[in-house]
């Protein structure tokens, strides 16, 4: 079914293969595995006086009266009934033919949702046929709903699918998975052929997303062990590389240890002290640190780097923005203060004669550790011996970026250890799942001496009188990012919000005292103002969300976010985590539109109450629904076709068990299970 082509079906030519291309149907067994996320029900006739207005359903009605009304604007009614009641059947687009055909008398099977106006039940523009009085209903199944791309409607992609399965052969259904989970003894033929077309009588709850029904479990549960059958295989070939073992501690660690003004806190301590076992092993490290905002992941990074450099071996270490890498940059000067000669900077704003040198003498092993953004990527870029990388808030990468990485450290005879930091909250089984090809440890602690931040929701009416408390507050000594609402995805928009709240601002506050941060300014820019906030010459800093990871700028204490119901949680979560970073009292204020769904002062409530970044993941869950959760960026590392990893966390256990005795038993098996559902995508591909 794989290697069938789409053309083989019937009325596929080469621009509907285009299409499908478009939502991943590359064949026929893709086609097969293009599951319904909805279902109607065209079986049986609903009365009238049954219908709830939002309920979509089959109606069979006669009509009373037609009329078209061009008030308010062009329109067509039909007063309809069933005898049980009436209700009114209204189209916005018509063609005249229509209004021949639909008179007084005529008799109608309407599909539709169900509304309720001024005037009673609706349906607006339901999908309709016309009947005879004795018309016997042929739908017996339900009708299965789609994804669709654009150009290609319902009833020709239930077409094609149909023809699809019907081609199905037994050699799809030969996968002897069953041998090792008794609850997947339902054919795959037979699983498929109930999730797209389910009797009717069926409760489709229960066969929709986050339902139990035996086929879609099935089906779950098998693309669940084929996706872990392929973490599994990863993190082997992974672990059948070389790495050069480190242990030995020197002057780089010396360095470190003695500029580091803190005491590292337990978990901080507990995680370096995982991170070295690994890094004295001979087979690369792949781990992952996740803590929260302000848990102290860099000096655990620095720690790590200092065991590859005081081998005399080179680390890179990258940062998803520009912004973040200067950050970083300059606090690793100052930890290896008296070495920070051999450590430089790399990004996209690096002038070329600038970067020509950096590259000569990365080469020349005159660098030891490279701190840069993707710009370290490039082929261009050659290590003398590179044996560490760490990658830090790494949902911030692009799934091409990080294998662009990875295959860095193929191509090498001896393969670097890889530590990634990140402070997405994630739950821990779903964790175990993501990121199985790695290791994973907790910073569950924060530094202590931080006091809780002050969370608190402000309507826009307010914000005069928030101006006001802000200018006595700096006056006071406090420092406040300002951050402007995200409009839409476009930078331009963003960039003219900013400067018009830094001028209004301004205005209010004596101009010298207002920073400026953004997008478009230039990398040296963005660093004076940074520095600036920092050494506060400037004691507002009016931004975008380009502050959101990694700045630190301990007593910076208040934070206003407008128009913060159009963040996620998460995002948010991120940004407050700018401040509170050191021991003075810290503010966060979000300030909102006047009016707001109760769902967004739901949701903005979450963090007035909480500063925890797993249980704000967790509430946003239970308030968005789970498939937003994972945010676009992160669907890229996952790339299942039926299964939600946090929807169904419920089998991962389960599966993951599976997945690792078929792996160790039948790895063939498991290369069928991985073929049949992840094949194509890119994680494995090429990992
Ligand atoms: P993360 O990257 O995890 O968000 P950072 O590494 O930027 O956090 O650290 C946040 C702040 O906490 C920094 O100002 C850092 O100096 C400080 N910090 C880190 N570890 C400790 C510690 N053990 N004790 C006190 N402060 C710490
Ligand atoms: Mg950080």
């Amino acid at each position: 079914m794989a290697n069938i082509e789409l053309t083989q079906l019937k009325g596929i030519g080469p621009s509907i293969v285009e299409k499908l291309n478009l939502i991943g149907i590359f064949n026929l067994r893709d086609l097969c595995f293009h599951l319904p996320f909805g279902y109607q029900d065209r079986t049986k006739i609903t009365q009238i006086v049954n219908l709830q207005p939002g309920d979509e359903k089959l109606i069979k009605v006669k009509i009373l009266s037609a009329q078209s009304l061009y008030r308010p604007r062009k329109m067509m009614v039909l007063k309809s009934t069933d005898e049980s009641s009436t209700i009114n059947v209204r189209f916005f687009y018509f063609h005249p033919a229509q209004t021949r055909q639909l008179k007084a008398g005529t008799e109608l099977l309407c599909y539709g949702k169900v509304s309720l106006s001024r005037y009673g039940l609706e349906m607006i523009h339901p999908e309709y046929e016309v009947i005879s009085s004795d018309h016997a209903l042929k739908d017996k199944k339900l009708t299965p709903v789609y994804r669709v791309p654009k150009g290609i409607g319902q009833k020709k992609i239930r077409g094609f699918i149909h023809a699809a399965i019907s081609k199905l052969d037994f050699a799809e259904d030969f996968l002897d998975v069953e041998k090792y989970d008794s609850s997947l003894n339902m054919k795959i033929i037979d699983a498929l052929a109930t999730i797209h077309n389910p009797d009717a009588g069926i409760n489709i709850e229960e066969m929709l997303p986050g339902g139990s029904h035996p086929a879609r479990v099935r089906l779950l549960k098998e693309e669940m062990i084929a996706f872990q059958a392929g973490m599994a295989f990863l993190k082997r070939k992974q672990k059948r590389h070389q790495a050069f073992p480190l242990f030995k501690e020197n002057e780089w660690t010396a360095e470190v240890q003695s500029n580091f003004p803190f005491e590292l806190t337990s978990a901080q301590a507990r995680v370096v002290s995982e991170i070295k076992e690994d890094l004295s092993q001979a087979v690369p490290m792949m781990r992952l640190v996740q803590g929260d905002v302000g848990s102290g992941k860099t000096v655990v990074g620095a720690l790590a780097a200092a065991l590859a450099l005081d081998s005399s071996l080179q680390v890179a270490f990258m940062a998803p923005t520009t912004l973040l890498a200067e950050q970083h940059f300059l606090s690793l000067k100052l930890f290896f203060n008296k070495q920070a000669g051999k450590v430089a900077l790399l990004t996209g704003s690096t002038s070329s004669s600038q970067r020509k040198k950096i590259l000569q003498d990365l080469k020349e092993n005159k660098i030891k550790l490279i701190v840069g953004t993707h710009a370290l990527f490039q082929k261009s870029v050659e290590f003398s011996n590179l044996a560490l990388i760490i990658i830090d808030e790494q949902h911030r990468f692009g799934v091409n970026q990080r294998l662009a990485l990875r295959k860095k450290n193929d191509s090498e005879t001896l393969a670097p250890h890889q530590l990634t930091l990140t402070a997405t909250p994630i739950p821990r089984t779903l964790s175990m799942s993501v990121y199985a090809n790695m290791d994973v440890s907790i910073i569950d602690e924060l530094p202590p001496g931080r006091k809780p931040i002050q969370t608190s929701c402000l309507p826009l009416s307010g914000k005069d009188k928030l101006i006001e408390r802000m200018l006595a507050a700096t006056k006071q000594g406090s420092k406040v990012y300002w951050i402007c609402p995200l409009i839409e995805e476009s930078e331009n928009l963003d960039l003219n919000a900013v400067m018009e709240t830094y001028e209004d601002l301004s205005e209010h506050f004596s101009q010298e005292k207002v920073g400026c941060l953004h997008g478009k300014l230039s990398a040296n820019k963005k660093q004076e103002q940074i520095q600036a906030f920092k050494d506060s010459k400037t004691s507002i800093l009016v931004s975008t969300t380009v502050v959101e990871v990694g700045v630190d700028i301990p007593d910076a204490d208040i934070m206003v976010i407008e128009n913060a119901e159009r963040f996620g949680l998460a995002q948010l979560h991120q940004l407050r985590g700018r401040i509170g970073r050191g021991t003075k009292e810290s503010f966060c204020i979000l300030l909102h539109k006047d009016k707001i769904q109760d769902v967004s002062s739901q949701r903005l409530q979450v963090l007035v109450d909480s500063q925890d970044g797993f249980k704000i993941a967790e509430e946003d869950l239970v308030i968005r629904g789970p498939g937003e959760i994972m945010g676009a960026q992160q669907t890229g590392i996952v790339p299942m076709k039926y299964t939600n990893l946090v929807r169904d966390s419920q089998y991962l256990m389960e599966t993951k068990k599976v997945a690792e005795l078929i792996c160790n038993e039948e790895p063939e098996l498991a290369n069928q299970l991985i073929e049949r559902w992840i094949s194509g995508s890119i994680a494995f591909a090429d990992a």
